[in-house]
């Protein structure tokens, strides 16, 4: 979008939200009672043998953080509650934890920024895990009442949240690449927890919004989806456009659909094929969050087991991970959301990349929001704008190498450094507005 360059900055609409987002285990430090600690202490799981620890210590610095926030001026933070915490042991609630996270708040509304709270991101507390998490019995009882005690002791200081953190990253890396606990690879296997899920998704909506409608509150509740572009490696070729079809219908469609029409249908030929009514499933996404971050090139390969293959071909631009940065992939789903359920305001939950140089930050941010910019005024409503992430954190399966952060962690000191893209970000926020 460099070319026919006006001098005019892109304004954004009144009211945009620019944000910043995170999440507990992988800033928090020392979450000692979830699933992923144990996870981390088992060789071979995490690269480098790292494990969470103390992470970035946010814990004990969260108004520090806060602060920071602030100081970048954005007007908008997305960050995550911990289940393990919260209720430590079955039905067990623990009043300091939510106290923690209500001073959290606290915080966030005295200093002008509007929050949204996540549930569930992408760890269980031991005792859920134990009892198999959610490809095992049926936890979605069991995660309602966990999101219906947060709800109603914070529910006055957040409107929006988030049940679930990318459902469908949980399903794939937890049970197709055994990267996420439980780690396992068996393709059939997906359905148990896929199901598990989306049922735990509807329970806690219907819960919380009846506790809104008792107590008078305005609530949203949505999903962090994360969805990918999925393009044919060779355009020309059909087989490689239909298994970049189908795979872009299964990952990223198969939820979202299912919480619109209640019914979840997912069918990878060879693999799955699923059609089931979900009750009470319809209607339960009062907005749209949307994780943004690369695409896939997608090569028919009739030899491997889900009959196809990423490649990778030299020369794109990528980030120190190696995920392609193809910005113009946010504004292609931005418009599909918008055309699939048109009556769903969108928020951009989370898009940003690893990049230790700051080398590429500022201009990744830059060409993301020309791109949105350009789909809101095209009709699409977008109201936020999330960056993954707030701080440099502890990246899952990939340790403490990758940085995602608009502000470098020093883990040693746990001193907070502002990049130079986030003072240029900071910049977008305070004018609402993007360089064309
Ligand atoms: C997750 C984050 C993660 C980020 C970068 C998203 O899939 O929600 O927890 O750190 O991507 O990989």
């Amino acid at each position: 979008m460099t070319e026919g360059r006006s001098p005019q900055r892109l304004k954004f609409p009144e009211g945009f939200l620019w944000s910043a987002a995170t999440a507990a285990h992988q800033i928090e430090g020392g979450n000692d009672n979830c699933d992923w600690w144990d996870f981390e202490a088992e060789p071979g799981r995490i690269k480098r043998g790292e494990r969470s620890g103390r992470a970035c210590d946010h814990w004990n610095r969260v108004a520090e953080d806060v602060a920071l926030v602030q100081a970048l001026h954005l007007n908008h933070y997305r960050f995550s509650v911990e289940w393990a915490r919260i209720e430590p042991s079955p039905g067990v609630f623990d009043e300091a934890a939510l106290a923690h996270y209500r001073r959290e708040l606290i915080l966030l509304r005295d200093a002008g920024i509007v929050p949204l709270v996540t549930l569930h991101h992408f760890t269980l507390p031991k005792w859920v895990a134990t009892v198999g998490g959610w490809g095992g019995g049926d936890i979605s009882e069991r995660f309602a009442l966990y999101c219906e005690k947060t709800y109603e002791a914070l529910g006055d200081l957040a409107r929006d949240w988030i049940t679930i953190n990318e459902p469908m990253v949980l399903v794939v890396a937890g049970y197709l690449s055994a990267d996420f606990p439980p780690a396992l690879r068996e393709p059939a296997g997906i359905v148990a927890p896929l199901r598990g899920l989306v049922k735990g998704h509807v329970a806690a909506y219907h819960v919380m919004h009846s506790v809104a409608r008792r107590l008078g509150r305005t609530l949203r509740v949505g999903l962090a989806h994360h969805l990918r572009c999925f393009d044919p490696a060779r355009s020309w070729h059909p087989l490689d456009q239909v298994s970049a079809m189908l795979l872009g219908k299964a990952f990223n469609w198969v939820i979202p659909d299912a919480l619109l029409t209640g019914k979840l249908s997912l069918r990878l030929p060879f693999v799955v094929k699923l059609k089931e009514e979900i009750a009470r499933a319809k209607g339960t996404e009062d907005f749209f969050g949307l994780n943004y971050y690369s695409r896939d090139l997608i090569k028919f390969a009739p030899l491997q087991p889900l009959r196809f293959l990423r490649v990778e071909p030299p020369g794109m631009w990528r980030s120190d991970l190696g995920w392609e940065i193809y910005p113009r992939g946010i504004y292609r789903l931005l418009k599909e959301i918008a055309a699939r359920y048109p009556a769903t305001p969108i928020l951009i939950t989370e898009n940003g990349l690893a990049d230790a140089a700051d080398t590429s930050r500022e201009r990744f941010i830059r060409e993301h929001l020309q791109y949105v910019h350009r789909a809101i005024g095209e009709g699409v409503k977008v109201e936020a704008y999330s960056h993954w992430s707030l701080l440099d954190n502890f990246e899952w399966a990939e340790g403490f190498e990758p940085r995602f952060g608009l502000c470098a962690v020093d883990y040693g000191s746990m001193q907070r450094t502002v990049r130079g893209s986030a003072r240029a970000y900071a910049r977008m926020a305070a004018e609402n507005a993007v360089e064309p």
